[in-house]
């Protein structure tokens, strides 16, 4: 019951996630002005701001305009939805809040990423300075084990991004840091072999189905961040598992 309830905060937080993906990129305003439709400026009354069903009872089609509203809108409502409530299920109290605030911030990265592939800085600095208060208030593993994973997760990023010259960007660099931090050496290695396993089968078959050519750029940032989420939920299991071998 109280996970429906968490679900559903979630959904409205997405829609507000929304609002940040679409304005941090453009460099605007994340609270003023309130939300209304990029066509054609229309403001959105309380009926069209229901996160998901909204989208779904217009036919993912402006009120106003008829413009088409992007698939993006419901679905980022229904990650961080279903995203909070799994948080919710492994983390309890403060953890929970801590960890919501971290991966509301990368649902935010992954669908700039996703379609610009850029990652703003802005964010990649709030990230850093949480992810360094979280250490300072409330660490979860030794300093020493926090900055050789700032070491290791960023330093073998940097190299790739030396070796493909630029085929990895600066943004995935600087988000390695910021993860490198937060999972410690030891998870940072498990994250980027997820996420290198995930974007490389992923290329694999786009690659292979056509519906990407070879020049063609495909952001990193959205798999670091999906293995970053497996490697909280699940990490420590996953590490129990292949140490037990
Ligand atoms: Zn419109």
């Amino acid at each position: 019951m109280t996970a429906l309830l968490v679900f559903i905060f979630g959904l409205f937080v997405g829609s507000f996630l929304n609002v940040c993906i679409y304005r941090i990129y453009r460099k605007q305003s994340i609270v003023f002005p309130p939300s209304r439709c990029p066509d054609c400026g229309k403001r959105l009354g309380v009926s069209e701001l229901v996160p998901v069903f909204s989208w779904l009872f217009q036919g993912g089609r402006c009120r106003g305009c008829h413009e088409r509203i992007s698939w993006r809108y419901p679905v980022v409502e229904l990650a961080t939805g279903v995203t909070y409530a799994l948080l919710f299920a492994y983390f309890p109290g403060v953890d929970f809040i801590i960890q919501v605030f971290f991966y509301s911030i990368l649902i935010i990265v992954f669908f700039i990423d996703l379609e610009h592939q850029i990652i703003p800085n802005r964010l990649v600095i709030v990230l850093l300075i949480y992810a360094v208060a979280i250490q300072v208030l409330r660490p979860v593993h030794s300093r020493p084990e926090a900055l050789i994973g700032v070491a290791v997760g960023g330093g073998f990023l940097l190299l790739l991004a030396i070796v493909s010259k630029g085929g990895m960007g600066g943004g995935d660099v600087k988000l390695m840091l910021a993860l490198g931090l937060w999972f410690g050496w030891q998870k940072t290695l498990l994250l980027m072999f997820l996420a290198f396993l995930g974007g490389g089968l992923l290329s694999i078959f786009l690659l292979a189905t056509g519906i990407k050519k070879r020049k063609d750029g495909i952001a990193f940032g959205p798999f670091l961040i999906v293995a970053a989420l497996i490697t909280t939920i699940w990490g420590r299991d996953i590490l129990q598992w292949y140490l037990g071998f």
